[in-house]
């Protein structure tokens, strides 16, 4: 079957009555006198087993697990990691993974350095005898940088590191990193997975059996686990993830030359754009670039009044929704990270991060342009 398809079909067959959707299972516990597949639901839901028969299809993977956020997912994954241990992050990490790793990781004695992952050699450069993971992201959140997937993962299997890739801005529809020899992925599935804005959610793939028992055992023993009715949104939501997927990029690649040709925009980072640094490996893992772009404005000053003008597009945190959402980093989703931290990274205070929803694109220009008048 191919992706649609998939997506639509995986987890919703229809069952003895005939329904084209899975029930949502609201039961915390399950009599054990006629079955003992299920027993308690913070280790299992049918409901949430359908999702995750789902997830693995729309990655091509063996094993699909859901959880109650990305978080909730990351968290989990970082108990294959002891006291001693060491990991390589690329630098433009999501901010509450950043601060996963400084504010609980590292007093537990997990060691970790953040490198610039697009050239592969400085993650080749940064590993240790005592590496055990390597947690990439790409497209990077938010300054769109891309990590070459093969030759990362290369690094990691070389050194007999775990390779985690957190998917979230590209979606399943777009890349799958476990074929480029990725071990785990992670999703927070409140993005595009689920794509209306409308539930918290996570996701992690594998092919490995290993790791997947390990990842389940864990999921179980610290709990971060979805409702059924969460489960079920986002399994609606995959649904359309394909013909979603393919409007996003629509608009974010029509806007992305649209913001590039405004001269109160300073520079736009998007790796669908010929000048992206990073645009040929771009080409070469993902089938299209995404909905997701970054933008500078030349004025830093007037991004507050930029933002106040704008109607149509919502100044919100989040991404990955029908609805287009623009925020300011250095306020607001990377506001945990020290000044300092942020503008080493590229995070200036000019910087603006744009999901480009599934609008008409026309009304969505027509919103940019009377909002830039006043930047
Ligand atoms: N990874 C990325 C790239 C994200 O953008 C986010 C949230 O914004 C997360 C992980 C965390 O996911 P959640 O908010 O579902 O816990």
């Amino acid at each position: 079957m191919r992706f649609s398809t998939k997506a639509i079909h995986v987890g919703s067959e229809p069952d003895a009555t005939g329904a084209v959707n899975p029930p949502v299972y609201f039961t915390s516990t399950y009599s054990q006198k006629a079955q003992d597949a299920y027993a308690y639901a913070r280790g299992d839901n049918p409901t949430r087993h359908a999702l995750e028969r789902n997830l693995a299809a729309l990655e091509d993977a063996k094993h699909g697990l859901a959880f109650s956020s990305g978080m909730g997912a990351i968290t989990t994954i970082l108990t294959l990691l002891k006291k001693g241990d060491h990991v390589v992050l690329s630098d433009d990490v999501y901010g509450g993974v950043f601060r996963n790793f400084t504010r609980f990781m590292a007093n537990y004695g997990i060691a970790f350095d953040f490198v610039d992952a697009t050239k592969a050699s400085n993650v080749a450069v940064a590993v240790k005898k005592t590496t055990r993971m390597i947690w990439m992201e790409s497209p990077t959140n938010p300054l769109m940088k891309i990590v070459d997937l093969r030759a990362t993962a290369k690094i990691a299997k070389e050194n007999e590191c775990v390779s985690v890739l957190d998917n979230t801005f590209a979606s399943p529809y777009l890349q799958n990193p476990l074929a480029f020899g990725y071990d785990l992925v992670v999703h927070s599935a409140t993005k595009y997975l689920a794509g209306h804005a409308d539930v918290v959610s996570g996701a992690l793939v594998t092919n490995d059996n290993e790791l997947f028992e390990k990842m389940k055992y864990a999921e179980n023993a610290l709990g971060a686990v979805p409702g059924p009715m969460d489960c079920y949104l986002v399994l609606r939501g995959t649904k359309t993830l394909a013909v979603r997927m393919e409007r996003h990029c629509d608009n974010a690649e029509a806007l992305a030359g649209f913001l590039d040709e405004n001269p109160a925009v300073e520079r736009v980072l998007y790796p669908g754009l010929k000048e992206h640094p990073n645009h040929a490996i771009a080409a070469k893992q993902m089938r299209r670039f995404g909905g997701m772009l970054s933008f500078e404005l030349r004025h830093p000053a007037k991004a507050k009044a930029f933002l106040r003008k704008l109607d149509v597009i919502t100044l919100a945190e989040s991404l990955g929704g029908v609805e287009s959402l623009i925020e300011h980093p250095a306020s607001m989703t990377h506001a945990s990270l020290p000044k300092a931290d942020r503008e080493k990274r590229g995070i200036r205070d000019s910087l603006l991060r744009f999901s480009v929803g599934i609008e008409d694109v026309e009304d969505l220009k027509a919103d940019l342009t009377s909002a830039l008048r006043a930047a």
